[in-house]
């Protein structure tokens, strides 16, 4: 066999039912999709008007670059453009991250449930996997701190978590960070950024300076609605970022999704829409958990985890309905769903259709 070892123990990424697939199979005709944390409002409507000044140009290859892109985001975010390395969504940075950093003979350490990229990336690459369980669905910093030694090359942190939504606050990562020795990497992916609105949420980039071993993980995928492009990015210290466009592909993100992503970041309007909406998703979804005891985690993102009883059957509930969410079951979570949070008009049907879960539930008891 010539293929790397590790390779044998890893599955390709399964991203649960399509919605096509759904249809097919339960006979139905609309379906909502609530599984993966796409922005229910879609994007902004400036992006499709930025798509059409593209059409004469399919021929030729992107600007590797991303020039203009990476004009717009620095200045957005008040930081140098040879800050910014592009990825082919934020998937394709943690890749990268994972290649020019990870090998065999070093660790790496993460939460245990966190994204599933981390782990998947460091098998890859032979190094070594050090998963500190979450404490009441939160990072367990010091325990992480616990886990790392002179070989561990990156640790993850994922802000707000992914699949609890819970979060690290400025304090504890400040504290976390006094502990960490400068030869680790500490990988902030922020990917549900613009969904977070604590007071006590890292300004990570106000950090940045402070810290020589610290990256920043953003995405267009998430709140920007534009998954389907394939855009997400890093923010570090421009000599450390340097060394990662070495390894990047030459075009590895496409003119398409560097037009897109410069048209919705100037639709900061939009944005703030889709927040507010979230914000009061997630109270009726508070609501709903407290009404009938359900536990749940407080979340910073657009999606909730709910324990609302075997993850797999409630998904299953859910699913013949045409409502495609993603049990726990997968995430590391059995005891529960995982949903994104949908239209006002979207959530009061899934609640509607959980109220029927507990209430069958609590008839049997
Ligand atoms: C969705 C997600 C990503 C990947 O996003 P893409 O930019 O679409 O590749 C990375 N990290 C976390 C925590 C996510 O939830």
């Amino acid at each position: 066999m010539m293929l790397k070892k590790q390779l044998l123990e890893l599955h390709a990424y399964s991203p649960g039912k399509s919605i096509d697939e759904v249809k097919r199979e339960y006979g139905l005709k609309k379906i909502v999709k609530l599984a993966s944390n796409e922005n229910p409002f879609g994007c902004s409507p400036k992006v499709p008007e930025a798509l059409t000044s593209l059409s004469g140009q399919f021929a030729l290859y992107p600007d590797g670059g991303a020039y203009e892109l990476r004009k717009q985001v620095a200045a957005h975010l008040n930081v140098e453009p040879e800050q910014l390395l592009f990825g082919s969504g934020l998937d394709e940075v943690i890749q990268m991250l994972s290649r020019s950093i990870l090998s065999a003979g070093t660790n790496t350490v993460m939460a245990k449930p966190t994204f599933s990229q981390y782990r998947h990336h460091a098998v890859i690459e032979n190094a070594e996997v050090r998963e500190v369980p979450l404490k009441d669905g939160t990072h367990d910093l010091e325990a992480m701190l616990s886990q790392i030694d002179k070989h561990t090359k990156i640790v993850w942190i994922c802000n707000p978590n992914n699949p609890t939504g819970t979060y690290v606050n400025t304090k504890e990562l400040e504290g976390f960070m006094a502990g960490v020795p400068k030869t680790t990497l500490v990988v902030m992916d922020e990917a549900y950024y613009e969904y977070a609105t604590a007071e006590d949420y890292p300004d990570t980039l106000s950090l940045l300076p402070n810290y020589e071993n610290m990256v920043v993980l953003r995405t267009f995928s998430k709140a920007y609605g534009l998954a389907s492009f394939r855009m997400g990015y890093a923010v570090g210290h421009a000599s450390f970022i340097s060394r990662l466009q070495a390894g990047r592909l030459p075009f590895n993100t496409s003119s398409f999704a560097q037009a897109a992503a410069i048209a919705a970041l100037k639709d900061q309007a939009f944005i703030e829409q889709c927040v507010t909406a979230n914000k009061q998703g997630l109270k009726r979804y508070y609501e709903f958990c407290k009404k009938h005891d359900i536990n749940y985690y407080p979340s910073q993102a657009n999606f909730i985890f709910m324990e609302v009883g075997d993850g797999n059957a409630v998904f299953q509930e859910l699913l013949q309905a045409g409502y495609i969410v993603r049990s726990g079951a997968g995430l590391g979570l059995p005891n529960g769903i995982r949903v994104t949070i949908g239209s006002q008009e979207e959530n009061e049907e899934i609640i509607a259709l959980l109220e029927k879960v507990v209430a069958k539930k609590e008839n049997c008891l």
